[in-house]
């Protein structure tokens, strides 16, 4: 019971009011159509980002939906249905229900999808952390096999790309393939969690693999075509059945009637213990990369970062840029780690030429495809004014 979904998932309707405002937002060309035309999109440049739907005037852009299948699975008593939440959701489903933008719903939220019927109801927090320490483990590997340190080689290229924006990585596919080396091998998190949830979690719940149903609750529209990508069938059923956007769970809650604002405040299942404050920030553009690089200063260093000033990494503009000097014990010299931070794909074109020609001066980019990272997704609540 899945879809097979990796394109298409952005489309337009047949009564586009043809303003044309669309293809100024769009990062890749994919939508074309004269002033007073319907205009269409060419799915093979899509990157599935969401940006024309929530920037269109009118509301005459859909995403494809997978409402349906959670609703059978949540029907079904043989599917145990478990969800996983990311981050940034938290903080916009309460705009669906009046409240001010920014109000942390959390508690309320984990209350409304366990009255849905999900048995399990997770954070994607921990994964996030998983995909941090896989990321800054990572980019270790990659600077000591550049140092050319014994037992590093052939570990991958420099700079390490950040994977977890799977509209970047459609984008680098699409129109740079020779910087896929480049990329980070890391799963995103919500991939880590539906790998996590066909293979750990069914031991530890006494369930069998086949009978999860593994949701995923996104602000993301692209993470729709990322949970049917081929590759990420890690158990032999595929990681993440289906996911929905903030807006669509919003939608689920009204539809079955529940009053969100009178919810009790409950707590999310616990996966495997506590994570850290580092995931929560990997919705904000420069939190991936601020993450990753406080793992790589500890385990190199063997000392935290706390004292060093990172802030340069996080702001709104389009591309940042910071140096930290890592101490590395083992080494017993500091090495300077420059960094870049890239928010909306339109703009990482330079860099990856800079790249590709050999005169690139980072060691680890970070890209995310919406302005501001994924607090500003595809999936997110629309503030439309004219109808
Ligand atoms: S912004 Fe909306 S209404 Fe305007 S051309 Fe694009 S799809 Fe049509
Ligand atoms: S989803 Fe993103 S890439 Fe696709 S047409 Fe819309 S803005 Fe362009
Ligand atoms: S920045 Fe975040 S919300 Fe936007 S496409 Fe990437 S993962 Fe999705």
């Amino acid at each position: 019971m899945s879809t097979v979904l990796t394109q298409g998932i952005i489309n337009v309707t047949s009564d586009c009011r043809a303003c044309d405002h669309c293809t100024s937002i769009c990062p890749t060309g994919a939508i074309s159509g004269l002033l007073g035309q319907r205009h269409k999109i060419d799915h093979n440049l899509c990157i599935n980002c969401g940006q024309c739907l929530i920037n269109c005037p009118f509301g005459r852009i859909e995403d494809a939906s997978m409402v349906d299948l959670v609703k059978k699975a949540l029907a079904d008593p043989s599917k145990f249905v478990i969800v996983q939440e990311a981050p940034a959701v938290r903080v916009a489903l309460g705009e669906e229900f009046g409240l001010e933008p920014g109000t942390n719903v959390k508690n309320k939220m984990y209350a409304a999808l366990r009255r849905l019927g999900f048995k399990k109801v997770y954070d994607t927090e921990f994964t996030a952390d998983l995909t941090i320490m896989e990321e800054g483990t990572e980019l270790i590997g990659r600077v000591y096999g550049a140092l050319g340190v014994k037992g590093y080689e052939n570990k991958g290229p420099l700079p390490q790309f950040t994977s977890c924006c799977p509209a970047w990585i459609k984008y680098a596919e699409d129109k740079y393939p020779k910087i896929i080396p480049y990329l980070s091998t890391a799963k995103s998190p919500q991939q880590m969690f539906g790998a996590i949830s066909k293979t750990y979690l069914p031991t530890k719940l006494n369930v069998n693999p086949a009978n999860i149903y593994s949701v995923s609750v996104m602000p993301c529209t692209a993470k729709k075509a990322e949970c049917n990508r081929p590759e990420f069938i890690s158990s032999g059923y595929q990681d993440v059945d289906a996911v929905i956007t903030t807006r669509e769970l919003a939608a689920l809650i009204k539809e079955k009637g529940i009053d969100f604002n009178k919810l009790p405040a409950e707590e999310a299942d616990k996966f495997i213990g506590a994570s850290t404050g580092a995931a929560t920030i990997f919705g904000v553009s420069g939190g991936v990369m601020e993450a990753a690089l406080r793992t790589a200063y500890e385990i190199l260093s063997g000392s935290t970062l706390d004292e060093v000033d990172l802030k340069a990494v996080r702001g709104l503009q389009s591309v940042r840029e910071a140096s930290v000097e890592i101490p590395v014990k083992a080494l017993g010299k500091a090495l300077p780690v420059n960094v870049a931070i890239v928010t909306g794909t339109k703009h990482v074109d330079k860099l990856i030429e800079d790249v590709l020609a050999g005169r690139s001066k980072y060691h680890f980019i970070e890209v995310m495809n919406c302005p501001g990272g994924c607090i500003n997704g595809g999936g997110q609540p629309i503030r439309r004014e004219m109808h």
